[in-house]
């Protein structure tokens, strides 16, 4: 099937040829034919990466009628990011659209200019949940004559604690409309809101229900926890061209391990919502050209990466919310590319590993870190294969090889690349020899052990410390307010935050138990919209596993600080093939020394 069949507009096919679109996604071919040719709602189980923007953005485009200049469309997002990504992409299916105008809604930015965007006659909006109820309440956007809301990643929005921002919206929205609405998996509360907003909707699967993409291997190793950024390294070593994204759990150790990665030497860089907006913008800008190789991020801020070439996901922390693991390893195995899903786990967190290998529906292989050897050997040959394959600039260099010839003329061509080899090579070989056994092994009784705990995940976690405070639904509070005040009086990531109960008068929210002071003292002279609170311990620690409910209100917000920056090393270096992820820690240093990278080599270099 290609475009043409599917009765598209003139002007949108050809924006289609430009973005080199010639044949349908598979959810595209199931989707845009139906929504076409009736008014129906429709629930899509797809991850992104399987084409699902076009696949509702062209039939809703389809609807529209540009000569009227009021709001017809409206797409709601969980971020920022992925808000900016759709109305980037709506942009190109419309831009031979006369009188199409686009407005992308969000945190963080003027919500004059964005009101203005509105008001210029916009048929189609994206928003952020929250903002949009913002504007809705300032009379800034009316949705009274919308005809199609879609709920994109509804889980994450969901898990993010957006569902009654979403009520707010839709109910602004006329009763006849369509609603569209996309998830990755579908958790009973997603269920719920398809149930309570549509009737009769189209059924669009891609793969099998809450199962991961078959293009991503996944992968497991068993590591002790002070090994945890050794094997990460060794890992990095032994994909010298890895293209990837490294998932930790809070946004500290975000900074802290691409810190480490940076100064070893690694072309890396961190993303996370302690960073400025520009910085965000400027790691991704990175990221997206190559110069850097390995972004280092949070769950949150990774969310609108859309990139089609990432090779691997390393789950740096396991995520905290078992579903969140599909969401991070979809970023690689895309369009059709295979990638690879890296997991590390100490022995307490097998029982996570299988909670997650039944979600995904798949097994994820345990495999052994490679020896320091295999290291070695895979570096090497890089090297060579980078040696085959470099352009040589014969007028660059011409001048100097009549006497770069004779200082090597006593050698033979054997001795020559034995010479030139071991100049690239020998730091390797001494940072890697002798290096130990990252592997923890596994007996029986911890694989059982994970398996009884993964059961009972389901039921109780103790981990955590439930807090009660005086304030509830009565006081204008959701899910996405708790979040937002908790994080921001207590100085923790969202994702510290676990299941959040609202009643009228009063709530209860999860906090990770060793925040459970800070929260305590974080919280203590609090207002929410001018009216104190009280905040304290309750007394049933830990909500149940499944309902809970956390994420961050959006990765619009920025709590300044850390400089963050990244290496802006060439991932090629310019010089061979592992200049950019390689350690090269200096001779007799073992695999736990911090120092080395590639400035000590210089210097020992320029030495000898
Ligand atoms: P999405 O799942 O909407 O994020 O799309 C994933 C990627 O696939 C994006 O980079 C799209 O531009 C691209 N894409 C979507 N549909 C097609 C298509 N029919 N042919 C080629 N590329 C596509």
């Amino acid at each position: 099937m290609t475009f043409n069949e599917l009765g598209l507009r003139a002007e949108v096919l050809k924006a289609l040829e430009d973005l080199g679109f010639e044949t349908p996604t598979p959810i595209q071919e199931e989707s845009i034919p139906q929504l076409l040719s009736e008014n129906r709602d429709l629930v899509g189980l797809a991850q992104t990466g399987t084409g699902k923007t076009a696949a509702f953005g062209l039939p809703l485009i389809e609807s529209i009628d540009f000569d009227k200049k009021f709001v017809q469309g409206v797409i709601i997002a969980p971020t920022r990011e992925l808000g900016i990504q759709i109305a980037e992409d709506f942009k190109k299916y419309t831009k031979y659209i006369k009188g199409a105008n686009i407005a992308t809604i969000y945190g963080g930015a003027s919500i004059e200019i964005q009101a203005r965007e509105v008001k210029r006659g916009a048929q189609i909006i994206v928003a952020t949940p929250g903002r949009l109820n913002d504007m809705i309440r300032r009379n800034m956007v009316k949705l009274n004559q919308v005809s199609i809301a879609i709920l994109d990643e509804a889980d994450e929005m969901l898990n993010m604690g957006f569902k009654e921002d979403i009520d707010t919206i839709l109910s602004q929205t006329p009763d006849d409309k369509n609603v569209w609405l996309f998830s990755a998996t579908m958790p009973k509360e997603v269920a719920r809101i398809a149930s309570t907003y549509m009737t009769n909707p189209i059924e669009v699967t891609v793969g099998t229900k809450n199962a991961a993409n078959t293009d991503i291997h996944h992968v497991y190793y068993t590591i002790n926890d002070r090994n945890r950024y050794f094997a990460l390294k060794r890992m990095l070593d032994f994909h010298p061209e890895i293209y990837g994204l490294v998932f930790c759990r809070t946004k500290r150790l975000t900074q802290e391990v691409a810190d480490k990665l940076m100064k070893d030497g690694y072309s890396a860089a961190p993303l996370h919502g302690d960073l400025s907006q520009s910085q965000r913008d400027h790691a991704m800008k990175k990221f997206r050209d190559k110069t850097v190789q390995i972004l280092v991020a949070t769950d949150v801020a990774a969310r609108g990466i859309d990139v089609n070439e990432i090779s691997h996901v390393i789950h740096y922390n396991l995520p905290e919310e078992v579903e969140n693991y599909n969401h991070r390893s979809g970023r690689t195995g895309r369009a059709g590319n295979k990638g690879e899903s890296i997991s590390f786990a100490s022995a307490k967190e097998i029982g996570r590993i299988k909670s997650i290998e039944r979600v995904i529906k798949l097994e994820i292989e345990h495999a052994t870190i490679p020896s320091g050897k295999e290291v070695c050997e895979k570096q090497l040959f890089a090297l060579v294969n980078n040696v085959k394959n470099v352009e040589v600039k014969e007028e660059e260099i011409e001048n100097f090889l009549p006497s770069i010839f004779e200082q090597l003329e006593e050698f033979s061509k054997e001795e020559v690349i034995k010479k030139f080899v071991s100049a690239e090579f020998n730091h390797f070989l001494e940072y890697y020899d002798g290096s130990r056994d990252l592997n923890s092994k596994l007996s029986d009784r911890d694989k059982e052990k994970g398996e009884r705990q993964a059961k009972k995940r389901d039921l109780t976690d103790e981990s955590k410390q439930r807090f009660h405070i005086t304030l509830g639904t009565d006081a204008g509070l959701n899910k996405g307010a708790i979040l937002r005040i908790v994080c921001e009086a207590a100085n923790i990531s969202s994702n510290e935050v676990g299941r959040i109960d609202l009643f009228r008068e009063f709530s209860f929210f999860d906090v990770d138990k060793k925040y459970a002071d800070q929260v305590l003292n974080g919280m203590k002279d609090q207002e929410f919209n001018n009216e104190a609170f009280k905040i304290q311990f309750a007394k049933s620690g830990g909500g149940s596993g499944g309902g809970g409910s956390r994420g961050s209100s959006g990765g619009g917000r920025s709590r300044g600080g850390n400089s963050g920056g990244g290496n802006s090393r060439r991932r090629d270096g310019g010089k061979s093939s592992f200049s950019g992820s390689r350690n090269s820690g200096g001779s007799g240093r073992s695999e736990g020394s911090s120092g080395g990278g590639s400035r000590d080599r210089d210097k020992r270099r320029r030495r000898s």
